[in-house]
């Protein structure tokens, strides 16, 4: 029995990414001539659960400036994205693997490290944050593990490689980290020596910066084991001094719920709404809070109009509110919106009705004003701001008349709308 199916006895069972395409390029590469280079971190992990790799991190004893020599001469492109840490991009075939020279820390103030080169992998990997994310794997195809973190992955257990509390005081973000690899390969039980380190040194969150904060709770979010992971964090105090407000982890445990039952891929910005969005202010708030984007920002505090605009009709939502929202929400505002009404409502996740109005909003086309402003000029109206007003009014008409496409109807609300 091989509890890992990517692994056979401790070698990469498929070997042929190390044989053709760019990691075997990458490798071949910066090995040789006194020079080791192996995949490094989560790929690894990864691979040995037989999962699909997104990123290629490669650990090198190179120099930067020998990385970067090697790599022109194999004809890739070359990026110098992080020297000052030893870190070079290359490009292979289009897309980047970065390489980092090995180092050794010599310093930490909790932010940020200050490091040297080296030339020792099990360094390297005593430097990593968690067990099963300091593995490596050598040309050869085999996975070196100096600190038990095949176990670990066997075991579905994410812990600190270490004394927990200390290597959170070298870097508060693994405390994020903590919660967001647990969410995403554990078995649901947090490790107590972690959990334990996070909720003492909880105070160290507050030194991140947002943009860091921002990136490891948006992973998180959107995490197989989210819901009970953040529901333990929420418990625990923590989420509050990350958001700077109310949340409501059971309002995102249900919302992903009713995902799972519609089929719908997790989402993390509509989860983040879940968690602390209940009206439009809070969306202003996340955004400082979170360095949101203004598109970010702006979906949530849409989704907080269409909210509050459900939540004053039935539920479920019925047809006339339903074009109602999607004219005034669009599309995605109203799907948003009506996903966390849903969750709001007390309803089980598979309910028909939601299901009926979920499809509803998805296939109909978003409602569009059938008069223009040269309709309204057309009827005598010329002063450029009671075109606008006419317009604004008979929409409002237009939308509580049930959105109407008769000539007829349609003129008889515009000469209400023309009465001054
Ligand atoms: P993902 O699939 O989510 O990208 P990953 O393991 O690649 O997972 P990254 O955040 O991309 O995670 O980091 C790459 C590797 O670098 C990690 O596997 C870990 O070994 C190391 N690492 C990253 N951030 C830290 C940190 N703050 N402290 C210690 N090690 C870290
Ligand atoms: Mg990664």
């Amino acid at each position: 029995m091989n509890a890992l199916p990517g692994l056979r006895d401790g070698r990469l069972a498929d070997r042929r990414l190390l044989e053709t395409g760019r990691l075997a390029r990458a490798l071949a590469a910066l090995n040789g001539e006194g020079e080791e280079t192996r995949l490094v971190g989560g790929a690894v992990r990864d691979l040995a659960l037989g999962e699909a790799v997104g990123d290629f991190d490669l650990a090198t004893t190179a120099r930067p400036e020998v990385v970067m020599k090697r790599a022109r001469a194999a004809g890739f492109g070359v990026a110098p994205t992080g020297l000052a840490h030893g870190t070079v991009t290359l490009i292979i075939e289009g897309k980047p693997i970065e390489a980092t020279t090995l180092r050794r820390d010599v310093d930490t103030d909790g932010r940020h490290a200050k490091v040297a080169f080296g030339r020792d992998f099990r360094d390297d990997a005593l430097r990593r944050d968690f067990t099963i994310n300091a593995l490596s794997l050598t040309l050869d195809g085999i996975v070196h593990d100096y600190v038990g973190g095949l176990a670990d992955l066997v075991d579905r257990r994410v812990r600190f490689i270490g004394e927990a509390r200390l290597r959170i005081r070298e870097d508060y973000l693994r405390i994020l980290r903590f919660f967001r690899f647990s969410a995403r390969y554990g078995d649901g039980r947090l490790d107590s020596a972690g959990f334990e380190a996070a909720i003492a040194e909880r105070e160290g969150l507050a030194i991140l910066s947002r943009e860091r904060v921002r990136a490891e709770l948006m992973k998180l979010f959107v995490a197989p084991r989210a819901p009970q992971t953040l529901a333990a964090i929420g418990e625990a105090g923590l989420l509050q001094p990350l958001v700077a407000g109310q949340t409501d982890w059971a309002r995102l445990a249900r919302l992903a719920a009713i995902e799972a039952a519609s089929e719908t891929a997790p989402d993390p910005l509509l989860r983040l709404g879940a968690l602390c969005v209940r009206i439009e202010e809070d969306s202003e708030r996340l955004r400082e809070r979170l360095r949101l984007s203004n598109a970010e920002a702006e979906r949530l505090a849409v989704v907080a109009r269409g909210l509050a605009d459900l939540h004053d009709g039935e539920t479920p939502p019925g047809l006339g509110a339903l074009r109602r929202l999607l004219f005034e929400r669009h599309r995605q505002g109203a799907l948003d919106a009506l996903a966390l009404f849903h969750a709001d409502s007390g309803a089980p996740p598979n309910d028909w009705r939601f299901a009926r109005a979920r499809a509803f909003l998805s296939a109909t086309p978003e409602p569009t004003l059938p008069i223009t402003g040269a309709d309204v000029v057309a009827r005598g109206v010329t002063h450029g701001q009671r075109i606008g007003a006419t317009l604004k009014k008979l929409q409002a008409l237009w939308i509580r008349a049930g959105f109407p496409r008769e000539p007829e109807a349609l003129a008889r609300l515009l000469d209400e709308a023309l009465k001054p």
